[in-house]
């Protein structure tokens, strides 16, 4: 028996280990060296937030599709700012940061919120201010890339940008702006009413495929800790001081380990009003598949923004991934797992509204 015993308990820990979870890694977009990444480093410490600190970091320092990391989506003074977000799914803590300047590991900032404050977000120069204590080099986000993009939107006259019911026309010149009343009790519109109909007055979206990206990626380890996060540069010709979606927790990415996880990207503005990450996963936990909590998530945007723009991955404790999208034909996502021998990009096709 004595000589048994070893065997025994190696063999329960075996067991345990094979039913914990399956673990993985699933991206927003074909996001596929940060998802390979981020595979590489949980298969060598089985850290979930270790994985997804050095995926998001591969996105920021590859400046995937200029929407993530420094050098891309220059607000209005031609200056690039950063979301980040990382959320435990075990511990439901978190660590944020929104509009930061002049710090290009934006992620890594994130973790430092969550690891060494009792805080949970911090914001501009305030959070440049943190991450130089913590060790992060101050240095220019601005790059050739950034600097055409701003010149070649301000020589456009500043089109498309995001200022609404202002003069002078925003459609039509750089500003600087005025709100068109001076009365600011002045009403736009009667008292909303409860109602199943769509707004008629919605301006049109300038978030559009090209102008914006996140990579939002969802980690879980053998032992089942889902972790959630995302890193963007938020939107194009942003107006300064604007934060989206991504680093808002149950907006850009939402985990819980008991459950499953879920993050967005898409027009963030919107998008932060529904909370669609924490949707899904509550939906989840009611019993949806992935692809069901992703869809529902997206029908609750849709149902008063028909042509929002977004997407939706969701992931349950199981592995099992599913998406759903807005405003294009067909939605990317990256998985990397035990089976995908690498990463595969899967598309979601999205409901025509
Ligand atoms: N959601 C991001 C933002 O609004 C952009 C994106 O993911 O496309 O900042």
């Amino acid at each position: 028996m004595r000589k048994l015993l070893p065997s025994l308990l190696f063999l329960l820990l075996k067991l345990s280990y094979t039913f914990a979870g399956s673990p993985f890694v699933a991206t927003t977009w074909a996001f596929t060296q940060a998802t390979i990444n981020a595979w590489e480093q949980l298969n060598s410490y089985d850290l979930a937030l270790d994985a997804l600190t050095v995926g998001c970091r591969t996105c920021q320092a590859m400046q995937c599709d200029f929407t993530v990391g420094y050098g891309g989506s220059p607000d209005e003074n031609g200056e690039s700012t950063l979301d980040a977000l990382i959320f435990d799914g075990n511990t439901m803590n978190m660590g944020a940061v929104g509009g930061l300047r002049g710090i290009k590991d934006a992620i890594g900032v994130a973790r430092k919120v969550l690891e060494n404050t009792q805080h949970s977000f911090l914001v501009g120069s305030l959070a440049t201010a943190f991450a130089k204590d913590m060790g992060f080099p101050e240095e220019s986000l601005t790059t050739n890339y950034s600097s055409n993009q701003y010149e070649t939107w301000k020589e456009s006259n500043c089109q498309p940008n995001f200022w609404q019911d202002v003069t002078p026309d925003p459609t039509k010149s750089c500003g600087p702006y005025k709100p068109k009343s001076t009365c600011s009790l002045r009403r736009r519109h009667p008292d909303p009413i409860l109602t199943n109909e769509i707004p008629q007055d919605i301006p049109e979206s300038v978030f559009n495929t090209g102008n914006h990206d996140t990579i939002g990626m969802i980690v879980m380890n053998a032992y089942g800790h889902l972790v959630a996060g995302t890193s963007t540069n938020g939107a194009n010709h942003k107006i300064p001081g604007r934060v989206g979606d991504s680093p808002i927790p149950g907006a850009g990415a939402y985990a819980d380990s008991e459950v499953g996880a879920a993050v967005g990207t898409g027009d963030g503005d919107v998008m932060m009003r529904f909370l669609p990450s924490f949707l899904a996963v509550e939906q989840m936990r009611q019993g949806a598949t992935p692809s069901q909590a992703a869809q529902t998530a997206i029908d609750r945007i849709t149902r008063k923004y028909p042509s929002f723009f977004g997407g939706i991955v969701a992931v349950d404790k199981n592995g099992t991934v599913g998406a759903a999208c807005n405003g294009m034909d067909r939605f990317p996502y990256t998985v990397a797992n035990r089976t995908s021998n690498g990463a595969v990009v899967y598309y979601a096709d999205c409901k025509q509204t």
